[in-house]
């Protein structure tokens, strides 16, 4: 369970300009500041430029360092933290750079991995934790999070090194902090259920739509076509809507019932059913063997049958005679 304690920066321009955002996206941001603690900043920046109490505009949405996370403005309040287009789109937070190093002509010096350690993993726990909370809040995944120098490889952001001036110190990049925020979040909202493959058929033309059942009509997709997900909708005439992708544009098709002819369910052959299938495969070859050994046994126990059935009539004779000769 994350813990965020809320404190708005009220006297800040920023919070006072109040615009707000649709999240977009996450910019990773660190203070490129040696010791200064994410409480510690609030004083620093709860402050007017315009009425001459600081000497610059910004303000990021939170900050956090290895035990706190503290939101400093609201999460789809436009904050000032990019430096270019990314204020638009991105929420930004600060991570704080522990105490024990120096900067020297912007340079990282002095800075003792081993003895850093400890803090860089309870902080990069802690910014994974927000991440992911954040995601889950605005339906946003790990390809959304940029740090800041990524973002000015974008052209949203200004030439700034964080965070990728410090993560590689401790081994980590953003391609590592993307990756665990991905694990962290598990399967895409919605999929909970098996992938299945439908086969678009021509009988008449189908539709992506915005929405179902019947949304407004996106796109056509061509007879052939294979759509694929995990989440359905059944509409209350009957027909199962299945939200899919086609051409890199997120929509709603009708794909069941069978009976409309819509489309035709494919099954793609997994590996485990690969796998599977070689495994009957050895199985019917035993059952084939175990049912001619089963058919000798049944054409021998037939011959002594036979045998038999031929004693007893030879026994059934005798009486008969024996019975003539005394009765
Ligand atoms: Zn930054």
């Amino acid at each position: 369970m994350i813990e965020i304690t809320q404190k708005f920066m009220t006297r800040n321009d920023c919070y006072t300009a109040n615009k707000k955002i649709v999240p977009k996206g996450i910019m990773v941001h660190s203070t490129a500041t040696s010791g200064v603690m994410a409480p510690a900043w609030f004083d620093r920046w709860n402050k007017s430029y315009k009425a001459g109490e600081i000497g610059r505009q910004s303000c990021v949405h939170a900050f956090i360092d290895d035990v706190t996370i503290m939101q400093y403005l609201p999460f789809n309040h436009r904050g000032w933290h990019a430096g270019g287009t990314a204020n638009n789109t991105h929420i930004g937070f600060e991570m704080c750079e522990p105490k024990g190093f120096k900067y020297v002509n912007g340079k990282i010096t002095e800075y003792d991995v081993t003895a850093q350690q400890p803090y860089f993993d309870k902080i990069y726990k802690n910014a994974i934790d927000l991440c992911v909370y954040l995601c889950k809040l605005y339906n946003l995944n790990e390809t959304n999070i940029i740090c800041h120098s990524e973002g000015h490889k974008q052209g949203i952001a200004s030439n700034h090194g964080d965070v990728m001036h410090w993560f590689p110190k401790h081994g980590k990049s953003m391609d590592t902090f993307r990756a665990e925020v991905k694990k962290r979040l598990g399967k895409p909202s919605g999929g909970s259920d098996e992938m299945r493959y439908f086969e678009i058929m021509g009988n008449e033309v189908m539709n992506l739509r915005a929405t179902a059942p019947n949304g407004k009509i996106i796109k056509p997709i061509p007879t052939g076509t294979i759509i694929s997900g995990t989440e359905f909708l059944t509409a209350s005439n009957g027909t199962i809507w299945l939200k899919t992708e086609y051409d890199g544009i997120g929509g709603w098709v009708a794909v069941l019932p069978e009976s409309k002819g819509y489309t035709k369910e494919v099954f793609k052959v997994e590996d485990d059913y690969k796998k599977l299938y070689e495994q009957e495969k050895v199985r019917a070859s035993m059952l084939e063997l175990e049912k001619n050994s089963l058919k000798q046994q049944n054409e021998k126990l037939g011959k002594e049958i036979v045998l038999l059935q031929s004693s007893y009539d030879n026994v059934i004779m005798d009486i008969r005679k024996l019975a003539n000769k005394y009765l």
